[in-house]
């Protein structure tokens, strides 16, 4: 942890199953399968890729009978293999039915997700809110209010225009739906509250496509209430278009002190691994100084003195090594995530850095000796040369990490 960390925003603390959201804990890290729910074995895999891969809560789409079926069966399984996984059930138009259908699986999910946008219309929005909102009591499960631009709830656009008509000084249009999207949250807090859900069952999320949006909104919000809350940039995009993007807008609200626990909503590439989205969020964490969870790999760019990609895939292998290593050590060695490992180019900057991490390699620019310094702590300890020094440093990884 940085000692320039900015100071958190006070909030409401919300146990989620064994995981503390807000109320001081460190920020949580999150991600949503993509399979289909009801396909239990597909989601357990998914569920468990998430969690060993660093995702505190997993949040499921829970959107009819089938889904809702397979909730306790996909709990019970995760609880057979060893794991206690908190189970996030996303729910939107039939949650209220699914619920009193399915008491075993609102018993079986550690939180809801309810979206006030989609809970119903009308005259049966409240009533169907209030619904949810009992089975939250009913089983003592904390809900996160969870608005999107995408969906907001319609009818308190229009209330908000309407009054900004009648000002003498109508605001940005912008403004009032931006406003809108806040209100939708915190009434819908509030009425969650009226209905005997206490405050610190109650995470907020006003989720916005666009960055400067998100970050506008999340700033307001964060003035008006201390409700936990739950970042994220909805529809972030592929690739690293996604990344960069739901960076931008996080790293600006984090560095304020707001959010308690933070998702990566990053379509994947075809094929892609979903894990993506919490090693990113691990990363947006781990580089601001916030939290640490796999050791940093240190590289340089390279450059003309680097005419190989030796180095390159000497980087890339470290970093995965330790990123597969991280499920088995996490626990077991006290302070491994907190490694800095360097693996550097040449001898310009490659003793430097070495000696400022844990671990340290300097390989080899073209023109210098084939020999590769490693660092300990400080000191260098041995030269590795020849054509296996890439297993050879791995090897020295472990060691050090053991011992
Ligand atoms: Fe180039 Fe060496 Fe600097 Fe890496 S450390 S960027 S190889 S000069």
């Amino acid at each position: 942890m940085s000692s320039n960390n900015p100071q958190r925003r006070a909030s409401v603390g919300v146990k989620v199953g064994p995981v503390q959201v807000g109320g001081g804990a460190p920020i949580v890290v999150q991600s949503m399968t993509n399979t289909d729910t009801a396909d239990v074995e597909a989601s357990v895999k998914q569920v468990l890729e998430l969690y060993r891969t660093g995702s505190e809560l997993v949040r499921l789409t829970v959107d009819r009978d089938e889904s809702a079926r397979a909730i306790p069966e996909i709990r019970e399984r995760l609880a057979k293999l060893g794991f206690d996984v908190p189970l996030v059930g996303d729910f939107h138009f039939n949650g209220h039915t699914l619920l009193t259908k399915y008491p075993e699986c609102a018993e079986a999910l550690a939180k809801y997700r309810i979206n006030p946008g989609n809970v119903g219309k009308g005259s049966k929005r409240d009533a169907q809110f209030a619904q949810m909102i009992e089975f939250a009591c009913r089983y003592d499960k904390p809900v996160r209010i969870g608005v999107n631009w995408g969906s907001l709830d319609q009818a308190v656009l229009t209330r908000l225009m309407d009054q900004n008509r009648e000002l003498a000084q109508p605001r940005e249009l912008v403004e009032v739906q931006q406003d809108a999207v806040i209100t939708s949250a915190i009434e819908s807090a509030e009425q969650a509250v009226e209905l005997g859900l206490p405050k610190d069952h109650i995470i907020l999320s006003c989720k916005m496509s666009g960055v400067q949006e998100l970050i506008s909104v999340y700033e307001r919000l964060a003035t008006r209430c201390d409700y936990a809350l739950h970042l994220g940039l909805t529809e972030a995009g592929m690739g690293s278009k996604g990344i960069v993007a739901s960076t931008a807008a996080l790293s600006v609200l984090l560095q304020q002190g707001i959010g308690d626990t933070i998702r990566i909503s990053l379509t994947p590439e075809p094929g892609g691994a979903r894990t993506q989205e919490v090693i990113v969020a691990q990363q947006i964490l781990q580089t601001m100084g916030l939290r640490s969870f796999t050791p940093m790999v240190i590289s340089c760019p390279g450059c003309g003195r680097t005419t190989s990609d030796y180095f390159q895939r000497l980087a890339q292998e470290i970093q995965g090594y330790l990123q597969n290593k991280m499920p088995e050590w996490r626990g077991k060695y006290k302070g491994v995530e907190d490694m800095h490992v360097a693996v550097m180019g040449c001898v310009v900057n490659g003793p430097g850095e070495s000696k400022n991490a844990n671990l340290g390699i300097s390989l080899p620019g073209t023109g210098e000796s084939p020999v590769a310094p490693v660092y300990e702590d400080g000191e260098k300890t041995v030269t590795l040369k020849g054509d296996n020094i890439a297993a050879e440093f791995q090897a020295i990884v472990e060691r050090y990490v053991e011992s």
